[in-house]
């Protein structure tokens, strides 16, 4: 026989998808705090069973505390349109009700616009007190007893769970840098997005920044402690294992991710959890992170001398990731081999290039040369054209008036003799960083390395030095007997 389920037993069937754990319940009242605007939140975990979230938000008005621990109900939603607009960590209006169902929970607020304070005990269920109270302000939520009438359940709860709780609450305080907050002992003070994931997390992340995407990213191996990787969609932390793999695909070791949408573009009504999102325009999402991630594709030469690279020899290689450095040497990685660049070459050549491409561009004022410079070579006159020099043809030859003022008649004469503008090679070495003297910072070696990337020339300097030394990352695999 086909019966319809008692409110009661529904209630209790739905309260259990919530309270699932110690941890989610924690993640709940933790949400509740910042939901309702608190600037600081203190937790306390005295056992998995009995704690404690306090917090000096705007409070809960004394009518509306029994309100508060009923089933569905919210402050915080009206109507399905303000489901698609959401700005706060709750709408289900489920978790202090399934709290209350499975402990034995106290709320004592104060509501900011009232005098006095309230407090109600709810047991299992069962209302044992509701009487207003002297309170400061602010909400207290004390959970005792957790899973005293399910037995069941409080058996399941892992070894584990104070330390998930304890994480739990860290993964706020890194999605609230905003707000201060205080974890059994540790304190975290308001800070920058920066200062806080190193207080949480001991660690200090590269930070790379688009519209929607905000990625905090690790590809270099520093050992200790676990990986970090996480995810938050508008401050709310998800579980994602598309943009894991996403990630995983392109060597990010340890990440942490913040992504913030319109709150139209994001549902987090999926599972009672609200750990997981669907995006409705996950492409954009993904895009996003892709530009992040993808340096150029680009060209290296074999390590040889420039007269033996056939074109045939260049070989497309992945990413060039950049390892570390001591100041002079930086160390990359490109999936096959590992690079040693000279940084000060390295440098060089990007300023070599960036002036060559000026004095093509007429960038530079001009000044006389004077006597003029005659000669009646025509690829001469090409080359010279290449450099920004203004050539006129004058009957039979062609004559150099002028010249940029980076320039010197020594180069003009180089031209001549099919060399190359010393000038522009010295420029580029006077205004290359002294490697091991100057600090270069891993941002700046990585937007180096990408200027360098778009280089004509990668093998060797101006003068003719190698940039860079590699070897082949089969061959120190063979040599620690790893193949
Ligand atoms: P939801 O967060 O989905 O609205 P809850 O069961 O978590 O549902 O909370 C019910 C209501 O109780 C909230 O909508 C809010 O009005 C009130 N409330 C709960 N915790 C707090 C708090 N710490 N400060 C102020 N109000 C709170
Ligand atoms: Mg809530």
């Amino acid at each position: 026989m086909i019966r319809r389920l008692s409110d009661s037993v529904i209630s209790r069937i739905a309260a259990g998808q919530i309270a699932v754990s110690p941890s989610s319940v924690l993640k709940e009242l933790v949400e509740n705090s910042l939901d309702a605007g608190a600037s600081v939140v203190t937790v306390s975990i005295d056992s998995p069973f009995n704690f404690k979230v306090v917090d000096d938000g705007e409070g809960i008005p004394f009518d509306e505390l029994p309100l508060a621990v009923e089933r569905f109900s919210t402050s915080k939603i009206r109507s399905v349109e303000d489901l698609a607009n959401l700005k706060t960590y709750g709408f289900r209006g489920e978790a202090l009700h399934a709290v209350s169902l499975f402990s034995r929970l106290t709320i004592k607020s104060r509501y900011y616009r009232e005098d006095a304070g309230g407090v109600i005990v709810v047991n299992g269920g069962v209302v044992e007190r509701y009487e207003v109270v002297p309170f400061s302000c602010g909400t207290s939520v004390v959970v005792e007893n957790l899973y005293f009438n399910v037995p069941v359940r409080k058996k399941s709860v892992s070894r584990n769970e104070k330390k998930r709780m304890r994480s739990v609450v860290e993964d706020m305080a890194l999605a609230r840098e905003d707000v201060v907050f205080k974890i059994d002992g540790t304190v975290y003070p308001a800070s920058s997005r920066f200062e806080r994931i190193f207080r949480v997390t001991g660690k200090n992340f590269e930070v790379r920044e688009s519209d929607f995407v905000t990625l905090f990213l690790k590809t270099r191996f520093e050992g200790g402690g676990g990986k970090t990787r996480k995810i938050f969609v508008n401050g709310r932390p998800v579980v994602s294992k598309e943009i894991d793999s996403f990630l995983k695909e392109r060597h990010v070791d340890e990440y942490i991710i913040f992504i913030q949408i319109p709150p139209s573009e994001a549902d987090f009504n999926v599972s009672p959890l609200k750990d997981r999102v669907i995006f409705r325009n996950g492409d954009r999402v993904f895009s996003d992170l892709k530009r992040l991630l993808d340096k150029k594709m680009y060209f290296l030469p074999a390590f040889q001398t420039a007269s033996r690279v056939k074109e045939d020899e260049f070989v497309e290689y992945g990413v060039l990731k950049l390892i570390g450095s001591d100041g002079t040497v930086a160390i990359c990685d490109d999936g096959n081999y590992y690079y040693f660049f000279d940084i000060h070459l390295l440098h060089e050549r990007v300023n070599y290039e960036e002036i060559l491409k000026k004095l093509k561009e007429g960038a530079f004022e001009e000044k006389e040369l004077y006597p003029p410079v005659v000669f009646a070579d025509s690829l001469i006159a090409r080359r010279m054209r290449e450099l920004g020099i203004s050539v006129r043809r004058e009957g039979r030859v062609y004559v150099v008036r002028s010249i940029p003022v980076v320039l010197s008649r020594e180069d003009v004469e180089a031209v001549l003799k099919g060399e190359s503008p010393e000038s522009v090679a010295s420029a580029a070495c006077r205004n290359a960083v002294k490697s091991g003297v100057e600090f270069v910072s891993e941002q700046e070696l990585e937007r180096l390395l990408s200027l360098y990337l778009e280089c004509k020339e990668k093998r060797i300097c101006p003068h003719g030095r190698p940039i860079f030394y590699r070897i082949k990352k089969r061959e120190i695999f063979k040599k620690l007997g790893r193949l």
